[in-house]
Parts: structure tokens; C-alpha cells; sequence
């Protein structure tokens, strides 16, 4: 199928981007890495009238420490996650997943700002985000604003981003001495979507864990954080125990849909055999994504 007709403009400013929407009273589109909207233009999922070509907008791009956060501009490619020693250094649960989302040619074009933007459960980075308490940096004609990821995803490809607004950063706590991570997801084949994915982030001392923020994608219309299952092993010792604990309490976390590709209860097995393994890593202060710490 090929898209409908529409007028393309490319925009080098966050205002010149705002003009443009305005121009066409709502009926525009704001173009990233293109590689889910020009699949969904050419199935005519969407239709605008004008497509605003945002990623010549240098203030969208780069990586930089600010404070206490490391700030992700909203064009930073997949490819360019997957390479960043700030990231491995700041956010290495981001660089663990990015390896997992689609493929090299894809990573290539594709935009952080887009993924989270977009909202697709099955994909990696908003469930990340949401493991990693990120914050989200939204900017429309009258200013900034900030979002917390807990409040971001609100249904299926729906966010809080009101219509015109554009995500310009993705902010998030920087890594800290204590802290531990891990991400894995099963899927059919490598570069699938995942049937079900998760990413860990705690902070353990004494072998204890202090916090922790458990975030799943593929089992549910948002990415989902998995609250009753870090309750389980909040200020206890990673063990045999509280592992079965934190899998058994994923019942009340995760409500998964039947779909095409498996039953609710074969996804709800996966996440709880992707949850032992996780945990067991969080487990271990040497793993690849452990700082030893206390
Ligand atoms: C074959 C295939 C396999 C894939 N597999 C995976 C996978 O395994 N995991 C995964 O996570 N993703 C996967 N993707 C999706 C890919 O990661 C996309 O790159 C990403 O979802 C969207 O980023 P983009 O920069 O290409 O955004 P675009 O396609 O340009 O835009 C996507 C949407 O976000 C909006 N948007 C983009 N940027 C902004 C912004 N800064 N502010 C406001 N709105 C914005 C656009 O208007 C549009 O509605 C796959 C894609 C393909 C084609």
C-alpha cells in the first residue's frame, strides 16, 4: 500500500516545528527516525496532512551528565545507546536492552524519543524508562514541562503528550555506587519483538535489597511495573525464597490479554521464569551490571 498525499517540511527548530503544526491546526505529524511512521503512513494507519521532519533539530540530540541526571536528547538513535560509554556508565540498563530492539539497520535510524513517544508495549526503552524512574522533558509553544514515566504511559500507544507537544529529553537518575541492573526478554527469533521482556534496577547493601524497580513490556497495553513483586523482595536478601516470592506475587501484578502469539498463562509463566533469572543476577555483586558496593 502507499500513504496518502502529504506536504513534507523539514523544521531546524523546536519553534519553527510548533509553526508548522499550527499551520495545518493539528493536522500534522512530527517525523524522528521514521521507522514505525512510514510503515504505518504506507498502511494508512495515519494520515496527515503535513509531515514536520524534526530530526534536523540539533537541541534534540546528544548525551550529556546534568546534575544528578544523565540527559538523553530525543534523537539519540538506538545505535548510538547501544555505543555510549556515558550510558554503560549512567544507565547501563539502556545499554543491556538496546542490543534487543529490532534490528542493526533499524537501530540505525530509529530514536529513543520516537520509541517512548510511540508507546508500543513489546518495546524496550519506555519499559526501561519506567525501570530507571526516568523523566520525561515535554516542550510545546508556552514552554516545558516534566513528566515522571510512572504517569507517562496512560493505554495502548497513548501517553500524556498532548497533541503539537514534542519529547525533548529523557532524563535519568545517574547510576549510584550500590546500584545493580539486569535485562532479558524471550522472544521466537533474535530481533523480534519479545513475548515477554523485563528490566531490574535495585540498589542492595549488605546483600540486601534496599530498592528495586522491576518494569515488564510485552504483557499488557503499556509497559507495566511490577509493584506487588518488588514488595516481595524489598528489604530482604535475594535467596531462593524471595525469588519464589516475587514470581508468585506476579499474579497481582500482570494481567496479560490472550493474542495470536500465546495464552495469558504462557506469558505469565515466561515472566515469572524471566524474573528468576533476573533476580539471580541482581543476586550477584560481580555480574556485568553490578558495582560490588557495599
Ligand atoms: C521491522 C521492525 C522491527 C522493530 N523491532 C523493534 C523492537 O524489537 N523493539 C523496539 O523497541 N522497537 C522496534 N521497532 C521500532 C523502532 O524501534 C522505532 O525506531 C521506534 O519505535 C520509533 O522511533 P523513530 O525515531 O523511528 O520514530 P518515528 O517512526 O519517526 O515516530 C514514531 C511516532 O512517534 C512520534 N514522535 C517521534 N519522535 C517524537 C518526539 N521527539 N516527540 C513527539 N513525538 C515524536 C511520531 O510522530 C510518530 O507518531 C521495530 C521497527 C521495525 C520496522
Amino acid at each position: 500500500m502507499k500513504p496518502r498525499a502529504f506536504n513534507y517540511v523539514r523544521v531546524g527548530s523546536l519553534d519553527q516545528a510548533f509553526e508548522a503544526y499550527a499551520s495545518v491546526r493539528g493536522a500534522g505529524c512530527y517525523l524522528a527516525g521514521g521507522q514505525s511512521l512510514v510503515p504505518a503512513l504506507s498502511l494508512r494507519f495515519q494520515s496527515p496532512e503535513l509531515l514536520i521532519d524534526i530530526s534536523n533539530i540539533a537541541a534534540l540530540r546528544g548525551i550529556s551528565l546534568d546534575g544528578d541526571f544523565l540527559r538523553i536528547g530525543a534523537l539519540v538513535r538506538h545505535a548510538e545507546i547501544l555505543r555510549s560509554h556515558d550510558i554503560a556508565t549512567h544507565a547501563p540498563l539502556l545499554s543491556l536492552a538496546a542490543p534487543y530492539v529490532a534490528h542493526p539497520a533499524i537501530r540505525n535510524c530509529g530514536t529513543i524519543g520516537g520509541s517512548i513517544a510511540l508507546a508500543d508495549p513489546a518495546a524496550e526503552f519506555p519499559a526501561m524508562a519506567l525501570a530507571l524512574d526516568a523523566e520525561f522533558e515535554l516542550a510545546n509553544a508556552s514552554g516545558l514541562r516534566r513528566v515522571r514515566a510512572d504517569g507517562f504511559f496512560r493505554g495502548l500507544y497513548e501517553t500524556a503528550l498532548q497533541p503539537g507537544e514534542i519529547l525533548t529529553a529523557i532524563l535519568i537518575p545517574s547510576f549510584g555506587i550500590n546500584e545493580r541492573c539486569a535485562f532479558d526478554e524471550l522472544s521466537r527469533r533474535r530481533g523480534d519483538y519479545a513475548l515477554v521482556g523485563a528490566g531490574v534496577q535495585a540498589t542492595v547493601s549488605r546483600d540486601r535489597v534496599d530498592e528495586i524497580r522491576i518494569a515488564f513490556l510485552s504483557v499488557g497495553a503499556t509497559p507495566i511495573r511490577a509493584r506487588c513483586a518488588e514488595a516481595a523482595v524489598k528489604g530482604r536478601v535475594i535467596s531462593a525464597g524471595s525469588i519464589a516470592a516475587a514470581q508468585a506475587a506476579l499474579d497481582q501484578d500482570l494481567d496479560p490479554d490472550e493474542d495470536r502469539e500465546t495464552s495469558p498463562a504462557m506469558r505469565i509463566h515466561l515472566a515469572r521464569v524471566l524474573l528468576g533469572r533476573l533476580l539471580g543476577r541482581i543476586g550477584d555483586p560481580h555480574g556485568p551490571s553490578g558495582r560490588g558496593g557495599a
